[in-house]
């Protein structure tokens, strides 16, 4: 197990793939285990890093987690596989935007870390699938320390990005429903608790 983490490390550095820091899966793990999280929802897999952390978090947590890029998608089954965790860890290929889930799930955790431009979509969409008392987790809220400084960016594309990302913010910031705490852990993680 420990040799297929390094494994996936290698992996994502030589790829470029960008799995989360080490300080905000810790930080992850440990809320599942004081949480008693026995059921996580996951956007944006990679190749399965952050997934088969969860998973091994504690005895009885299951993690659905959804990848909408074919290799990576196939990598994260293998790496499932090869961690022996196939029955903990549902892998689901499609984009999570368009994906229906059957109405009736409920999870105790929800992780998003895909597209940093969505944000605000896959929150709105998926919300309705916590359950009461659940939490949303969010990934790369500092987006490399560019969160907060927008104004400062010359190129576009990374501009119009962090701008996203800091609308997120002040989603959450000014949500009735969530009450949001931010960690300044990794690259940055939002925790949103359900409201009663
Ligand atoms: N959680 C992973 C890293 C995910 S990187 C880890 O820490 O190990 C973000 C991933 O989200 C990318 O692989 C990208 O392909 C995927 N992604 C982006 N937008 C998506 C969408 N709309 N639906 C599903 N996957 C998406
Ligand atoms: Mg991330």
């Amino acid at each position: 197990m420990k040799e297929n983490i390094l494994e996936m490390e290698r992996y994502a550095n030589e790829f470029n793939v960008p799995i989360i820091e080490k300080e905000s899966i810790a930080f992850i793990m440990r809320f599942i285990k004081t949480t008693k999280v026995k059921n996580v929802l996951e956007i944006g897999s990679a190749i399965g890093y952050s997934a088969i952390l969860m998973a091994s978090s504690s005895p009885d947590v299951t993690v659905t987690t959804i990848e909408r890029d074919e290799t990576r998608y196939m990598e994260c089954l293998k790496n499932v596989k090869k961690c022996g965790l196939e029955k903990k860890i549902n892998v689901v290929y499609q984009d999570a935007l368009e994906l229906n889930l059957s109405e009736d799930l409920r999870y105790d955790l929800i992780f998003i870390d895909a597209a940093k431009g969505q944000y605000i979509k896959f929150f709105e969409k998926y919300k309705h699938y916590l359950n009461p008392h659940g939490v949303i987790i969010t990934d790369n809220i500092n987006f490399h320390g560019y969160v907060g400084e927008s104004s400062k960016i010359d190129s576009k594309n990374l501009k119009s990005l962090v701008e996203k990302i800091e609308s997120y913010i002040d989603f959450l910031k000014e949500n009735k429903e969530f009450e949001t705490k931010f960690y300044d852990k990794g690259d940055g993680l939002s925790v949103s608790v359900a409201k009663e």
